[in-house]
C-alpha cells in the first residue's frame, strides 16, 4: 500500500517527509504502542488513520506536560468503521464521532465505552495523500482550520471535553468504566451534555463564529462542537510545519472571543 503523491500542491500541514514518515506506517505496530497505554484500537490497516492519531496523541501528550493543560486524556477505543459496519445511522454522514455514552456501535463487536472513537474509512485510505488533500480541501472553508489533521483533533477535543464534564458532574449511564471513573451520587453529566449540545446564539455571535472559527461551529449550535472546533484550531496554529510544538495554543484564543464560549473553554481546560 503505497502513497502517491499528486505531484504538487500538498495541503495544509503536509510535507513529503511526513508522506514518507505515512508511508512508512506499520499500522500494528501503532495498535500495539495504543494497546500499552490503555487504549482499544483498531484501524482496520488504515495508516491514514493510525498515522493521524498517533500524532495527535503525541502532540496533545506534549501540549499538556508543557502548559499544564489537562489534554492527555485518552479514547478508551478507536475503531475505523464502514457505514455498513454501523448498527444505525446515526454516525453515517459523518466523518467520524466520538460517543458519549457506552453503547454498541458496531456490528460483531463488544460495547464501546463513553469517550470511544470511530473514524469513517476513507475512499482514498490507500492513496494517503488523496485522502489528506480530500480532507483538507473538505475543511478548508467549513472547519475552523484547514490542518491535515484538523479532523483527529477535533474528535479527540471531544473525548477529552466529556472527561471533563463527566469528572465535574459525574456520569449517570451504564458503562462500567465510566461508572467506576467518575463516580458520584447524583449524577447529571449526560444531562449536561445533553443541555450543552443544544444551545441558542445569538445572530451577532453566530456571525463572530463564522468569521474566527468557520462555517461549521456557527451552525451547529453545540457548545461541545465549538469547543472542539476552537482547541483544533488553536492547537494546529501551535505547530511548525514538522509538526513541532512551538507555541503554547492559548496563545491563540481570540481576546475578543464570545464571553460564553470563552468560559466554557477556560472551565473546560481548568485554568
Ligand atoms: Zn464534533
Amino acid at each position: 500500500m503505497n502513497i502517491q503523491g499528486t505531484g504538487s500542491g500538498l495541503c495544509s500541514g503536509l510535507t513529503r517527509n511526513l508522506i514518507k514518515d505515512f508511508n512508512r506506517i506499520n499500522v500494528g505496530s501503532i495498535e500495539a504502542e495504543f494497546q500499552k497505554i490503555g487504549v482499544d484500537a483498531d484501524f482496520k490497516n488504515s495508516k491514514l488513520f493510525s498515522g493521524s492519531c498517533k500524532l495527535v496523541q503525541s502532540i496533545l501528550y506534549e501540549v499538556s506536560q508543557r502548559f499544564h493543560l489537562p489534554l492527555d486524556v485518552l479514547p478508551p477505543s478507536i475503531r475505523v468503521f464502514r457505514n455498513n459496519d454501523l448498527l444505525d445511522d446515526s454516525g453515517k454522514c459523518s466523518w467520524g464521532f466520538c460517543i458519549i455514552d457506552t453503547a454498541k456501535v458496531l456490528k460483531n463487536e463488544q460495547e464501546f465505552e463513553a469517550g470511544s472513537l470511530f473514524f469513517k474509512k476513507h475512499r482514498f485510505d490507500s492513496v494517503i495523500i488523496s485522502g489528506l488533500q480530500t480532507m483538507y480541501l473538505k475543511a478548508r472553508n467549513y472547519c475552523s482550520s484547514p490542518h491535515f489533521l484538523a479532523h483527529t483533533f477535533h474528535e479527540w477535543f471531544h473525548t477529552i471535553n466529556i472527561n471533563q464534564i463527566y469528572k465535574k458532574f459525574g456520569y449517570e449511564g451504564e458503562g462500567s468504566l465510566p461508572k467506576a471513573k467518575y463516580y458520584r451520587a447524583n449524577a447529571t453529566g449526560i444531562e449536561k451534555i445533553e443541555d450543552y449540545a443544544d444551545i441558542y446564539i445569538y445572530p451577532q455571535k453566530r456571525r463572530y463564529l463564522e468569521k474566527n472559527f468557520g462555517q461549521y461551529s456557527a451552525e451547529t449550535g453545540s457548545l461541545l462542537e465549538m469547543f472542539a472546533e476552537v482547541m483544533t484550531q488553536i492547537t494546529t496554529k501551535s505547530l511548525n510545519k514538522n509538526l513541532e510544538l512551538v507555541n503554547n495554543p492559548l496563545d491563540y484564543l481570540p481576546k475578543n472571543m464570545p464571553r460564553f464560549l470563552r468560559q466554557f473553554i477556560e472551565e473546560n481546560l481548568e485554568i
